[in-house]
């Protein structure tokens, strides 16, 4: 039978981890008593570096039932590595994982459906939000234009899917390939390919506790999404060097002109505007080759992704535990 990892990325969660280890525990019983999953499978949670006390909370789970399994990350390292430092721990020990939010947003029902269509052969299946009910004005319209874009620079992701998904260990396994440090896994995971689905559900609210995703980081992965999917922004530059080149041509020609008849202060306005708008137009463009060029920096280091400092294992964390009494 199938051994099934949950792998649940928590940072600054002890408010809600109480609250919603409870939903996933009853749920990967259910599916054990049912004979759907195998007696072996786990929760694991990654704690990405906490600075409140989401680890001990973690400890005490893992005390209390041996289902629920943790790592901890040497320090945050954000939701995307703490993701994938859970995945690749969990791939060692499993068929198939599945990972979710710790905040009960995604949800858990979907996981039948998920492996149901994991029977039906598919090695990754999307959990796609059927609406954006939950969401604010503002992020439901922002996310829609930005899907559009990406789509249109080239990436392949599946819309409205953030990262709630089964993926099999046979894909996980290619995946660890992908020696990326920038990470967009919600790109990455359809170029590693394989037979593929997709589940649908309804995003509910937080449980407790409130975002990490503020605007400022949500504006970090959708850049992060996009120079790590697509070269096209490099291109455009070079087309819109073109448009500006011979726009500028033009305005050359035009100045001379006017020079030879005698009427050069007058361009004295269109030359500045000129002037302004192509020193403005060079100034985004090598911000964005500056964007690129600092992204092969960081991935020439080769530095780890993350570092794992801590895993529980039930007989540890007894330990622990008879040392503090
Ligand atoms: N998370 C993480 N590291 C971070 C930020 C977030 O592991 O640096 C976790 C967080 O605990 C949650 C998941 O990533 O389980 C998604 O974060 P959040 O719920 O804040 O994002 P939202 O659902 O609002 O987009
Ligand atoms: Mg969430």
């Amino acid at each position: 039978m199938r051994i099934l990892y949950l792998v649940i990325p928590c940072y600054n969660e002890m408010e809600v981890l109480p609250k919603t280890s409870g939903i996933f525990q009853q749920k990967i019983k259910e599916l054990i008593e049912k004979n759907i999953i195998s007696k072996e499978s786990k929760i694991l949670f990654v704690n990405d570096g906490s600075k409140d006390d989401t680890w001990n909370v973690i400890k005490t789970l893992v005390h209390k039932d041996p289902i629920f399994i943790g790592i901890s990350l040497s320090r945050n390292r954000g939701h995307q590595n703490a993701l994938l430092a859970g995945l690749m721990e969990a791939k060692k020990y499993c068929d198939i994982t599945i990972s979710l939010d710790c905040d009960g947003q995604d949800d858990i029902q979907a996981i039948d459906k998920m492996l149901e269509e994991y029977e039906n052969g598919s090695d990754v299946v999307y959990g796609v939000r059927s609406d954006r009910k939950s969401d604010s004005f503002f992020k439901r319209h922002t996310a829609q234009v930005y899907y559009r874009i990406l789509r249109r620079l080239g990436g392949d992701i599946v819309y409205n899917h953030a990262d709630y998904r089964l993926i099999s260990s046979k894909v996980l396994n290619e995946l660890e390939n992908f020696k990326e440090v920038n990470l967009f896994l919600r790109g990455l995971i359809p170029l590693v390919g394989f037979r593929s689905s997709c589940v649908y559900y309804e995003r509910k609210q937080r449980i407790a506790g409130k975002t990490h995703y503020s605007l400022h980081h949500m504006f970090a992965l959708a850049c992060e999404g996009i120079t790590s999917l697509s070269i096209r922004p490099l291109q455009l530059i070079t087309r819109l060097g073109i448009l500006i080149a011979t726009i500028s041509f033009i305005g050359v020609i035009w100045s001379i002109a006017s020079y030879f008849s005698h009427r050069t202060v007058s361009g004295w306005t269109s030359m500045t505007c000129i002037v302004c708008l192509v020193s403005g137009v060079q100034l985004i463009g090598m911000g964005v080759i500056g964007e690129y060029i600092g992204k092969m920096y960081m991935e020439t280091k080769h530095r780890p992704r993350y570092i794992i400092s801590e895993r529980t294992s039930v007989d540890q964390v007894e330990e622990q535990m008879d040392e503090t009494k």
